[in-house]
């Protein structure tokens, strides 16, 4: 988390004070809020409205949820090898980019919202860059594996679709 989280911080030059409004936390299958997915996806991000005990102002909280059972079998099935941490760096950057984006490139420009599939995209094409930057020996396979040998839209067929390294739930 630590390092998907510097990543996408320094992508977006995110000062320290705005990244400490930024509200979320992280569940897996261990913990009780953790709630079934559809199989395809391997995590997704969700807005969930907290509001402050004062009652007077709001304040958006988010929550990353991993879908633990997909991603073991998708780490088995493209044998990644025991250690899942850069597989892990890749799907939770590419959470933190839908996250940066929803809480605030995305909230001054409700009009120009893109769709779903071109959302998905976008942060698709700016996760690679970003893991891209600096791109280490255990990294560069994830990479070659998940994030270009297709287009979202366009998976090869027999190959792990990238689409589906994120279901998620824009509420
Ligand atoms: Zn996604």
């Amino acid at each position: 988390m630590d390092e998907a989280e510097e990543r996408t911080i320094h992508y977006y030059c995110i000062p320290p004070y705005r990244w400490q409004q930024l509200r979320y936390d992280l569940v897996t299958r261990r913990d009780c809020e953790w709630e079934p997915l559809p199989e395809a996806a391997l995590a997704q991000v969700q807005l969930l409205q907290q509001v402050r005990p004062s009652g007077k102002a709001s304040c958006d909280f988010y929550r990353i949820q991993l879908n633990d059972p997909s991603i073991l079998i998708a780490a088995h099935r493209e044998n990644l090898g025991p250690d899942l941490y850069p597989f892990l760096v890749y799907i939770l950057t590419h959470e933190m980019v839908h996250l940066v984006r929803l809480s605030t490139i995305l909230r001054d420009d409700r009009e120009i919202r893109l769709s779903p599939a071109e959302e998905e995209s976008r942060v698709y094409n700016v996760a690679h860059r970003i893991l891209s930057r600096a791109p280490d020996r255990q990294m560069a396979p994830i990479l070659s594996k998940f994030c270009l040998a297709n287009p979202p839209d366009l998976p090869a067929s027999g190959q792990f679709s990238p689409a589906s390294a994120s279901a998620f739930s824009h509420r």
